[in-house]
């Protein structure tokens, strides 16, 4: 039997205008934000891909879940709704509500770790290595080498070198290594996922070492997909079983529920150990609400527990992965440098490749992304020397290895004819790249200078 394309298994109810903006009105609007997407009023964008946070559309039934909500200030149903949901879907039998994953990062981080501790992870995250490292802890990455090499083929780049942990452990012993922190699809690798083969291998390893293991979840339906898709002896398990299998190998787990569960704003903190569960109530209270709701209000937390039964529905994922793909071999048949394999959730060009006139002092990323918007108004972002920042020692730029665009899908938002116009518009940019110009900052903020810096062009 031949087989089918990927198609949306859901159709169109509702819809969101956008406006098609004139290339006068998108020059005086990127010249305004100082050549920064982030600075773009979200109206001048036609195609927004800055990022898959929150930004994801809801269903029907999600939408008809807010008008379920008990907004009881403690004990409302769609808590229970969405603990017995996480119970069901993720295994873990307990389960803090929070505003979104950064929450539940501050909660776990203060709970678990102690000063000159050790948090050994699959790659860092900005708020969770942040989070960690306020609560005196040092990230430390133990991810493949292939994580960070742009041509690697490798089919699970998420996947963790035992080496490196063995080293640490070597190093520093166990008991200054509180837990290790694994993602599911590693988002600054790109989407990448872990295998379950490697995920039992750390399991196996942490019971031997007496070290917990704490699950990032945000993206875990994509991560059981490329399970399903690459890793032997899955072709037949589906994504709900993976998923549980997944999060069934992990003690605890942070949730920033903006990505794979749809909704816009919400997270949580869950995990098995009751007492452990006991401190992060009393923890939660101080940072977030009541353990019953935490961050959220009822309605939100009903239509987060509907969202993660839809999260992990085969052809939901299938069409969502897909979509990326589709945009990703687009551009890759058309020439244009992108990160291999394609992630679960975002294409990212290779701005250095395109760009090699431009150098790395003059943020080639940074002048493709503002160029891409110029042609179409087609947002993405800079992940490249801007996002690094500098040294705080010697005040040099860090001059990371990848210098990229990220296009990121929002889910279950664009069409296919959206990935067209996308892909349509970045050929057209590296067509008459030698026209783009470098930048060089305007306004540099010291910290996490990528989201308000402003630029001009060299002349
Ligand atoms: C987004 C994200 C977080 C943080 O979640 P927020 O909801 O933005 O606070 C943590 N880890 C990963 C991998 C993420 O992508």
């Amino acid at each position: 039997m031949a087989r089918r394309s990927w198609a949306e298994p859901y159709k169109i109810k509702m819809v969101e205008l956008i406006k098609m903006s004139s290339p006068e009105d998108r020059l005086q609007a990127i010249r305004e934000a100082g050549y920064n997407t982030f600075l773009l009023k979200s109206e001048d964008v036609y195609i927004d891909l800055l990022t898959d946070s929150g930004v994801g559309a809801m269903s029907d039934r999600q939408w008809s879940g807010l008008m379920m909500g008990d907004e009881a200030y403690a004990g409302s149903r769609n808590f229970y709704h969405l603990r017995d949901t996480v119970e069901q879907y993720y295994s873990y039998k307990y389960t803090v509500p929070t505003h979104q994953g950064r929450g539940a990062e501050n909660i776990i981080s203060q709970l678990l770790i102690s000063d000159g501790d050790y948090v050994p992870g699959n790659m860092y995250f900005t708020t969770t290595r942040l989070h960690q490292e306020l609560a005196g802890g040092t990230f430390v990455d133990v991810v493949i080498d292939e994580a960070h090499d742009p041509s690697s083929e490798h089919p699970f780049k998420g996947n963790v070198d035992f080496d490196k942990l063995d080293a640490l452990v070597e190093k520093v012993g166990a008991e200054k290594i509180p837990y290790i922190c694994i993602a599911t699809c590693v988002n600054m690798a790109g989407g990448q996922p872990i295998s379950m083969a490697n995920l039992k291998q750390l399991r196996t390893w942490c019971d031997k070492h007496g070290i917990m293991l704490v699950h990032d979840m945000t993206r875990v339906a994509e991560n059981a997909y490329f399970i399903q898709q690459r890793e032997e002896g899955y072709q037949d398990a589906s994504v709900q079983q993976i998923v549980y299998e997944l999060c069934s190998l992990t003690d605890a787990a942070t949730m920033s529920s903006k990505k794979d569960a749809m909704v816009n704003i919400g997270g949580f903190l869950a995990m098995n150990d009751p007492k452990f569960y006991e401190r992060a109530c009393e923890l939660v209270v101080v940072y977030e609400g009541l353990h019953t709701y935490g961050g959220m209000a009822g309605r939100d937390m009903e239509a987060l527990a509907i969202g993660i039964t839809e999260s992990v529905d085969d052809q939901h994922i299938r069409a969502r992965v897909g979509q990326v793909e589709y945009l990703g071999e687009k551009l890759k048949s058309a020439g244009v440098p992108i990160v291999n394999p394609i992630g679960g959730h975002a294409v990212f060009l290779n701005a250095r490749k395109i760009l090699p006139h431009i150098p790395q002092e003059r943020f080639p990323a940074q002048a493709l992304s503002a160029a891409l918007y110029l042609e179409s108004g087609v947002r993405s972002m800079e992940r490249g020397v801007v996002s690094a920042g500098r040294n705080k020692d010697t005040g040099e730029n860090y001059m990371p290895k990848l210098e990229l665009v990220r296009l990121t899908i929002p889910r279950r938002v664009y069409t296919q004819a959206h990935m067209d116009v996308t892909a349509e518009s970045v050929i057209d940019v590296m067509e008459r790249a030698d026209q783009i110009k470098g930048l060089r900052f305007t306004y540099e903020p010291e910290v996490l200078r990528f989201f308000q810096a402003r630029f001009e062009l060299v002349t």
